[in-house]
């Protein structure tokens, strides 16, 4: 049933959306909402529309049926999947991060805007690497330095996709930390995940995504047995370790191995 009108506190509402490329939807009938201080997760196999759920969020997608409405004046910040990064362009980590600043005024930095990009490089614990050549950092640093980025526009929604994919066990306990931080502090966040055990489990609220949402809820809601199969297709035994759900290495349908945590 469409409510036609989204809850108060939604930044962003998704309502009855279907999107597609070229050939047959990616997403079908979606409804979700995002509230003010979200901090969630969205878990499902690969193809089943994670990416694509975000980019309607950014609004770089737009649905063939069904609307997704923002907040009046939202400001959203998306930080891609390192994989989809062109490392081989030619700037360093402050360059890169002042580049989030579009509509500026002068064609080169100010005083301020240089001290705020500092002030953010510091704050992710990457000060110290301002100078280098974007192609130089490590997956954890690449991931702040895109964090950062994305900051600097000062968002109330911030988009993740994959941010721990392709960062050590340490930067992901860090940058879950980072991003706990920042979302007391008011920001909105949505990241999507592989990692169930390491990240999924670990967010007040998830989304299991398969071409449409299967279900919205805590973490112990999300990560049980019978949610997951219907995620992702194939049976997956769950335990529960010091009130935390595990999920056991498992297969999709198509037989392909997933490893629970990266
Ligand atoms: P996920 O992020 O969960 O892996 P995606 O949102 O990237 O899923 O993709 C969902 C489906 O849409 C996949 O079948 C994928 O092949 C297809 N798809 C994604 N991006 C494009 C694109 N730019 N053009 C055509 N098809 C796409
Ligand atoms: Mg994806």
């Amino acid at each position: 049933m469409s409510t036609g009108t989204p809850p108060r506190d939604a930044l962003v509402h998704i309502e009855q959306a279907t999107f597609g490329y070229d050939a047959g939807p990616v997403l079908d009938n979606v409804t979700l909402t995002v509230g003010a201080r979200a901090f969630m997760g969205v878990v499902g196999p690969s193809g089943s529309g994670k990416t694509t759920l975000l980019r309607l969020m950014l609004r770089t997608a737009t649905p063939q049926r069904g609307t997704v409405t923002g907040r009046p004046g939202l400001s959203v910040a998306y930080v891609p999947q390192l994989e989809t990064v062109n490392w081989n362009f030619p700037v360093t980590v402050s360059e890169c991060v002042l580049m989030a600043r579009s509509g500026r005024a002068l064609p080169w930095p100010s005083r301020q805007e240089r001290a705020e990009v500092a002030r953010v490089l510091e704050r992710l614990g990457i000060g110290a690497l301002a100078r280098r050549h974007i192609r130089e950092l490590s997956g954890g640093q690449q991931q702040r330095m895109f964090i950062a980025r994305a900051l600097l526009r000062r968002p109330q929604l911030l988009l993740m996709d994959e941010p721990t994919t392709g960062v050590d066990v340490t930067s992901r306990h860090d940058m879950l930390h980072l991003l706990a931080e920042l979302n007391a502090e008011g920001v909105a966040i949505v990241l999507t995940t592989h990692d169930l055990n390491g990240v999924a489990a670990h967010l007040p609220e998830l989304v299991a995504l398969h071409r449409t949402v299967v279900a919205v809820g805590t973490a112990r809601e999300i990560i049980s047995a019978s949610v997951l199969e219907r995620t992702f297709g194939a049976p997956m035994e769950v335990l529960q370790h010091l009130g935390m759900p595990v999920v056991l290495d498992h297969f999709d349908a198509a037989g392909q191995r997933h490893q629970a945590s990266a």
